[in-house]
């Protein structure tokens, strides 16, 4: 398996790269202490073409493979995890689904400008009573003439102060499980949709979360996105490649928690020389090293295996599973490496440690990965 990055692959990198380093990272901390959405950031993101990585250029977007998506996806997520999660919103979770059922005469309005990152898009699929078990949703949608309306509340929606489009699944049968479920377009702003309050996070504080409620809310049925039954499967069929994202995201995050951890023990001295000289740390940069190059070739072959076109779900949970607990793992160490000095917001490390925790949690929680890998290697046994 090659895991080298061609010429195109690796300018991309490099462009990403620089980003980060230039605007985000030395911006990252302040976004995050004021909770303040990185606007200017997303515009410059949008430039270099990360708001559609994976879209067809004739449909808005980059026209770039998976690989180079999460590619970008660390990239951007050492400069700051925050732009990572809107960037992964926007691309994973609503570009793809939209590039792959939206009908043709559904995507000028509701793909080219989101891919192109004019205009920004959410993926409400969650709620408050449900989340790991979506199919349980109570959000309905009930057909009236040319219209369906929506009724019911979404929980922990990215995006949501600034998106303007939005993915929302509801059922037409409260009692017949996922083959009810539909998945609406709805654009903000439509009589009887509001937002709650910005829920206030333990990390990713730059990107925006918050609940929808739909009261009555009139939604076109030309506004479906796919057909009447198949939301559930877009659903799933979007975490699975989103997972992917979401991995490179604590990739991002484990990185960054490295290289301050690494640069920090070549400065820092103890007992006459750097820490980086007491093995106790060398060891631990060598093992936190060790693991995310690890969780990294993973994602890559799930990425690979998405551009082959072959089946990717198991390698997704696996990668994203691995990636999260890696950047969990490693930002507790970086922690450690910089002492006293870890626990204040003075150095990056704190942040990096609260932002690694949600990779653990959305798009899939690490039980609910672990769920789908063991159904994958039961199946694969029986075959
Ligand atoms: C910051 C943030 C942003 C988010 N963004 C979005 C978004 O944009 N769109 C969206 O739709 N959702 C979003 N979510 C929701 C997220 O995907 C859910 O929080 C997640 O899927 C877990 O659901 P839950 O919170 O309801 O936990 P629950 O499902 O209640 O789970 C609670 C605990 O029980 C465990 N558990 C549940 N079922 C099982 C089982 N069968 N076996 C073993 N353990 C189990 C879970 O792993 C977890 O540890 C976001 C959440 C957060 C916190």
């Amino acid at each position: 398996m090659d895991f080298t990055l061609n010429e195109e692959e690796q300018m991309f990198k490099d462009t990403c790269a620089s980003l980060a380093d230039d605007l985000l990272a030395p911006n990252a901390g302040a976004w995050d202490r004021g909770h303040i959405f990185p606007a200017e950031a997303v515009a410059q993101m949008a430039e270099i073409g990360l708001m559609g990585v994976a879209i067809p250029d004739s449909e808005g977007g980059t026209g770039a493979n998976a690989l180079s998506y999460v590619i970008a996806m660390e990239e951007i997520s050492r400069g700051c995890a925050s732009c990572g999660v809107i960037m992964s919103v926007n691309n994973s979770l609503y570009c793809d689904p939209v590039n792959r059922y939206a009908s043709a005469e559904q995507r000028g309005e509701w793909l080219a400008p989101y891919a192109s990152g004019e205009k920004l898009g959410a993926f409400a699929l969650t709620e408050p009573g449900n989340g790991s078990d979506a199919a349980a949703m109570r959000t309905t949608a009930r057909r009236d003439g040319d219209d369906y309306i929506l009724n019911g509340t979404k929980a922990w929606i990215t995006n949501a102060y600034e998106a303007d489009g939005f993915i929302v699944f509801a059922t037409t049968d409260r009692d017949a499980g996922s083959s009810a479920v539909s998945a609406f377009l709805v654009p903000k702003g439509s009589d009887g949709f509001s937002l709650g309050k910005k829920e206030d996070k333990l990390g990713i504080r730059a990107s925006s979360t918050a609940q929808l409620f739909f009261e009555n809310c009139r939604v076109p049925a030309a506004n479906m996105l796919g057909a009447p039954g198949e939301g559930f499967g877009v659903a799933m069929s979007t975490l699975d490649g989103g997972r992917i994202g979401i991995a490179a995201q604590a990739l991002g995050i484990a990185e960054a928690a490295f290289r301050a951890a690494r640069d920090y023990s070549l400065e820092r001295k103890t007992f006459g020389k750097p820490i980086a000289e007491h093995q106790a740390i060398a060891f631990k940069l060598a093992d936190m090293a060790t693991r995310i190059e690890a969780a990294r070739l993973l994602t890559h072959q799930a990425a690979q295996q998405k551009d082959a076109k072959l089946d990717y779900g198991k390698l997704s949970a696996m990668a994203k599973l691995a990636a999260a607990e890696t950047a969990m793992w490693v930002t507790t160490q970086a922690i450690q490496v910089f002492g006293g000095n870890g626990y204040v917001t003075e150095y990056p490390v704190e942040r990096h440690f609260r932002d690694a925790k949600i990779t653990e949690i959305y798009e899939g929680t690490s039980e609910v990965q672990r769920i789908v890998i063991g159904r994958a290697v039961l199946k694969e046994a029986l075959q």
